[in-house]
């Protein structure tokens, strides 16, 4: 167990900040969430936390958000699902000033420690063509071809903290996440990913009977899914960690999208007609984590079945979705 120290969360009232506000705070740590969102709107509330709504996007209110930290972990980000990146470029370039005002503050305070939120939306679309991807390594972000906008975003903001740790001394740690997904976050409204979307799907068509699901693509592309109590393990494991370059953070399951809406069926105990979308958003071909280098630095990898970790999704979205109303 580490001593307590104090500890900014960015992107608090999101879905990963949530948790690991949870998290350093049940480790005894003093701990400040910042968000954009009003507090009424935070996926999690800790009245123990201070909390703070500010613009990161302003150099200002990093400024006031790192004051007096030791570390900060920056997940703020303007993010969603395909159908958000896709529509939604500039505005997921725009996150930029957000990690580059951290990091100025950061050098500025003396803050210790700084982890970036990075994404397997840094790697190359030619290395993602085909549903049989062995997995994505390290080294397959260069030579730089990442998803448009977002992942363009994400590639720069990786190199930024390696800039400010080679040439000011910013201890910064980047994680590559993979899909990530669990209670708590959103699974409708346009910003949710394909894990909570399905489960939102199917217990639609349960509860209405109607049973039909429509399915973005033709089902057949592959991803890996990894379960938020992962996340926020592998996040926490690399901050505390000597290991500076970025790093995949995440499941090595592969599976395709019909197998994912398999999954979700066997949860509602149902079997629904279903229609592909091939217009809708669909992302790369084929996408999964290549763990090699996780296992040899933490011994340890993501390793929550995607059976066990969906479950517990698809219960806390029905249970959301019922809220008030007979099942
Ligand atoms: P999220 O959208 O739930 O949380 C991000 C939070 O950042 C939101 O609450 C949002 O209000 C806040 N934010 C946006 N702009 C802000 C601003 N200008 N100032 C202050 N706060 C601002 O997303 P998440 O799933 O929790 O993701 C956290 C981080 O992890 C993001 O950087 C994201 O890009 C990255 N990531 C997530 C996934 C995933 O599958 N969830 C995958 C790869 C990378």
């Amino acid at each position: 167990m580490t001593p307590p120290q104090s500890i900014v969360v960015c992107g608090a009232g999101g879905f990963i900040g949530g948790f690991l506000v949870k998290s350093l705070l049940a480790q005894g740590h003093r701990v400040r969430g910042v968000d954009l969102k009003p507090l009424a709107e935070w996926y999690q509330r800790f009245p123990e936390a201070e909390n703070l709504v500010l613009d990161l996007q302003d150099k200002a209110a990093c400024h006031q958000a790192l004051q007096g930290m030791d570390a900060c972990y920056n997940l703020a980000a303007d993010m969603g699902g395909m159908g958000f990146i896709e529509y939604n470029k500039a505005l997921c370039m725009l996150s930029v000033l957000i990690n580059t005002h951290l990091l100025m503050a950061a050098r500025e305070l003396g803050v210790r420690r700084f982890f970036y939120a990075s994404s397997a939306c840094v790697y190359a679309a030619d290395k993602q063509t085909t549903v049989e991807n062995p997995g994505l390594k390290e080294g397959d972000a260069y030579p730089a071809m990442p998803e448009d906008g977002y992942g363009w975003e994400k590639l720069f903001s990786e190199r930024m903290c390696r800039h400010f740790r080679e040439d000011f001394g910013v201890q910064a740690r980047v994680a590559r996440y993979h899909n990530v997904y669990g209670p708590h976050g959103s699974y409708d409204g346009g910003r949710e990913k394909a894990p909570s979307a399905i489960c939102r799907k199917v217990i639609q068509a349960k509860l209405s009977g109607r049973h039909e699901i429509e399915i973005w693509g033709d089902g057949q592309q592959t991803r890996s899914f990894q379960y938020i109590d992962d996340c926020v393990k592998g996040t926490q494991l690399l901050m505390a960690s000597d290991f500076v370059e970025p790093i995949n953070l995440g499941s090595a399951e592969m599976v395709t999208i019909n197998q994912l809406v398999d999954l979700a069926e066997s949860f509602a105990g149902l079997k629904l007609k279903r229609t592909y979308k091939l217009d809708a958003p669909k992302g790369v071909r084929g996408r999964s984590s290549d763990n090699t280098l996780i296992r040899e630095v933490f011994n340890w990898e993501p390793d929550t079945r995607l059976r066990d970790g969906l479950e517990k999704t698809y219960a806390w979205i029905l249970a959301e979705m019922t809220k008030g109303r007979a099942v």
